[in-house]
C-alpha cells in the first residue's frame, strides 16, 4: 500500500482540509511527505454520523463475527510487510527490532480479543429466575447481560505507535465489546497511521460490516480531538499520553450535556523499592536490571521506573557505583518527538538544579538532535517529602533515587505518592515481613505490584491491570491492557420479565452459545 495522506471517513479516503503537517524523522529533523491536512469540523461530524449509523448493525454481530474481524485485521497489518516497520522507523526512531516486536503484539492482542469474544465471560451473564411462589413477594425473571456503549474515541498514543495506535489495545478493545471506533491520530505517525488504518479498511470490507465501524481523522487535538469528545455520538473515549492531554478530554467529557466516561493513561514514575536484604545479597545484578529497565526504548514506557527507594548505607554505595558504571556505557537514544525531547530535557534540567538533589550519573551524550542522554539522580526522603515537583513524571531514561533510613520510613513515602501504574519490590526472604507490611499501602496507589522484576515490559494477557489511581489513569476502575480492558467500553443491561422469544440468545434458557452463566447464584458448567 502506498501513502495517500488521506483521511479514512468510513470506507472513503479523503484529504482534510485543515491546516498541513507532515511526520517528522526524530532522527535528522527532516519532515517526511506526504504532507497530511487535518480534519474540518464537518469532516469530524461525518466520522461521527458514520460510527453512530453503523452501531445498531455492528452491536447485534455475533460474537464470533467479531472475532473474525479482530483476526482480518490482524492479517492486514502483517500483510502490510516491512514498509510498515520502515515507515515506524523512520516516523518515531525506534529500532527495527522494536517494532517488530510490537507489530506481533498489536497482532497478538487483536487475536487475544477474539479469543476472548467466543469464550464469551465478558458478557458476565447473570440469571435470576422468577420464584413465583416466593413469600413474602414473588420474584420476577431478571437477566443481566453486558452491552456496548456506542461509538469510542480513540486516541493514538505516540510511545506505541502500533500497539497503542490505530489498531491498537483501546481500538481493538473497543471493536471487540460492539463499538465502532473513530482514531484521532497521533501527529508524531500519520503514515504508520494511514497504513495501518487502510489494512483495518480492508478488514471492515473483507467481512462486510458497515463502513462506518471504523474511521481515521488527523488534526490537531484542540480542534479534531475536542471536536470528537464533543460530539453527542461518541460514548466513551480512550487516550494515552500527557496528564495535561488527558486532563483537558476528561473536563471536555464532563461538561457536555450528556457527560461520558474517559479512559485517560497519563502519568506515572512507578517506585521501585529495593529491600535491605536483596539490596545486600544482589546490588549488582540489581543495578544491571534496574539501567535495563530504565533505559529501555529511551525510557519512553508509561511503566518506566522513574523512582527507586533503597535503604542509606553501603550496600546502596556499591549498588550506585555500578549505576553510575553501566548507565556511562549506554548511548544516547533518538527520542519519538521533538516536543518529548524537549520536555525531558526541562525535567532533567529542574532535577539537576534542584538544591537538594544530586547526580548519580548520565549515559554517554548523542551527536545528533532528539537524543536521550540517560540519568539517575539521588535525594533524601525529606526533600522528596517537602517537595511535589520531585514527583513528577519525566517522560524518558530519567530517575531519582530517594535514600531512606528505615523502613517505618518508606510507609510516609509511598503515602505522599501520587496514584501509578506500578510498584516493583526488589526483595529476598529475610525482607518478607518489611514487603508484607507495605502491601496494603501498595495496593493503596498502584495498579500492579511486582516482586523481583521490572516494570517495563506488559503482558497482554488476561489479568493483566495496566491502570491505577489518578493520575496514572482517570478511572482507577480499569485497564488499558489486557482482555480486562474491554469492560470499559460496555455496561449492564437487566431485561425483566422477558418472554424466552424475545431474549438475545446470551439469556436464553437452551443457552445457545455455550455461556459459563450465573444462574440463581451458581455457576453453570
Ligand atoms: P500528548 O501531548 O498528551 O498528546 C496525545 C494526544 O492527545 C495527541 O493526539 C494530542 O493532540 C492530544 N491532545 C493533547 N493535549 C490536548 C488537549 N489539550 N486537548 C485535546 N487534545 C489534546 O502526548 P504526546 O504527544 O504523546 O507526548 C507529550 C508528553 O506526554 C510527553 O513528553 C510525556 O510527558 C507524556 N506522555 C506520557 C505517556 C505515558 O504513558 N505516561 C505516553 C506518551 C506521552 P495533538 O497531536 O494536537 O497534540
Amino acid at each position: 500500500m502506498t501513502l495517500t495522506g488521506k483521511m479514512l471517513i468510513g470506507g472513503a479516503a479523503v484529504s482534510g482540509v485543515g491546516s498541513v503537517f507532515h511526520a517528522i524523522d526524530p532522527a535528522t529533523d527532516q519532515l517526511l511527505d506526504p504532507a497530511y491536512h487535518g480534519a474540518s469540523r464537518t469532516q469530524v461530524e461525518q466520522a461521527c454520523a458514520l460510527a453512530w449509523a453503523a452501531f445498531d448493525d455492528y452491536r447485534e454481530t455475533t460474537p464470533s463475527a467479531r472475532a473474525a474481524f479482530l483476526e482480518a485485521i490482524a492479517e492486514s497489518i502483517e500483510a502490510l510487510g516491512e514498509a510498515l516497520i520502515e515507515r515506524a522507523m523512520a516516523e518515531t526512531g525506534l529500532p527495527q527490532a522494536r517494532l517488530q516486536g510490537e507489530r506481533a503484539r498489536t497482532c497478538q492482542q487483536l487475536r487475544t480479543f477474539a479469543r476472548t469474544l467466543r469464550a464469551g465471560e465478558w458478557l458476565d451473564v447473570r440469571i435470576d429466575r422468577a420464584q413465583p411462589q416466593r413469600q413474602p413477594l414473588p420474584r420476577p425473571d431478571l437477566r443481566q447481560r453486558q452491552v456496548p456503549l456506542g461509538p469510542v474515541a480513540v486516541f493514538g498514543a505516540s510511545n506505541f505507535p502500533l500497539a497503542f495506535s490505530v489498531a491498537g489495545g483501546d481500538t481493538a478493545s473497543a471493536l471487540a465489546a460492539g463499538c465502532p471506533a473513530v482514531v484521532k491520530a497521533h501527529g508524531a505517525h500519520p503514515g504508520t497511521s494511514e497504513l495501518v488504518g487502510q489494512a483495518v479498511r480492508q478488514a471492515v470490507a473483507r467481512c462486510g460490516l458497515p463502513e462506518g465501524v471504523f474511521s481515521l481523522l488527523f488534526g490537531a487535538g484542540r480542534e479534531v480531538g475536542l471536536g470528537l469528545v464533543g460530539d453527542p455520538r461518541i460514548k466513551a473515549v480512550g487516550f494515552t499520553g500527557s496528564r495535561g492531554g488527558g486532563l483537558a478530554l476528561c473536563q471536555a467529557a464532563q461538561s457536555r450535556p450528556e457527560p461520558i466516561p474517559v479512559y485517560a493513561e497519563m502519568s506515572s514514575i512507578n517506585p521501585v523499592l529495593l529491600f535491605p536484604a536483596a539490596l545486600e545479597a544482589r546490588g549488582e545484578e540489581l543495578a544491571q536490571g534496574f539501567v535495563a529497565s530504565l533505559t529501555l526504548g529511551a525510557g519512553q514506557f508509561c511503566t518506566n521506573p522513574g523512582l527507586l527507594l533503597a535503604p542509606r548505607g553501603a550496600a546502596l554505595d556499591r549498588f550506585l557505583v555500578t549505576v553510575a558504571e553501566q548507565l556511562r556505557q549506554c548511548p544516547a537514544q533518538v527520542m519519538l518527538t521533538p516536543g518529548i525531547h524537549q520536555a525531558f530535557s526541562a525535567g532533567v534540567e529542574a532535577l539537576a538544579a534542584h538544591p537538594q538533589v544530586t547526580k548519580v550519573a548520565s549515559g554517554l551524550p548523542g551527536d545528533g538532535p532528539n537524543r536521550c542522554q540517560a540519568q539517575v539522580f539521588i535525594t533524601d526522603a525529606e526533600a522528596f517529602l517537602a517537595d511535589q515537583a520531585l514527583h513528577t513524571e519525566v517522560f524518558g531514561a530519567a530517575a531519582l533515587l530517594v535514600q531512606y533510613d528505615d523502613v517505618a520510613q518508606v510507609r510516609h513515602l509511598l503515602d505522599a505518592l501520587e496514584g501509578q501504574l506500578t510498584a516493583t519490590l526488589q526483595l529476598d526472604a529475610a525482607d518478607f515481613d518489611a514487603a508484607h507490611a507495605l502491601l496494603p499501602a501498595l495496593e493503596l496507589k498502584a495498579g500492579r505490584v511486582l516482586v523481583n522484576a521490572w516494570p517495563t515490559g506488559v503482558e497482554v494477557c488476561d489479568a493483566m491491570v495496566h491502570g491505577g489511581p489518578f493520575p496514572a489513569t482517570s478511572d482507577a476502575r480499569s485497564t488499558s491492557v489486557g482482555t480486562a480492558s474491554i469492560r470499559r467500553f460496555l455496561r449492564p443491561v437487566c431485561l425483566q420479565g422477558f418472554p424466552d422469544g424475545l431474549l438475545p440468545l446470551a439469556l436464553r434458557d437452551a443457552n445457545p452459545l455455550g455461556l459459563r452463566r450465573l444462574i440463581d447464584g451458581e455457576r453453570e458448567v
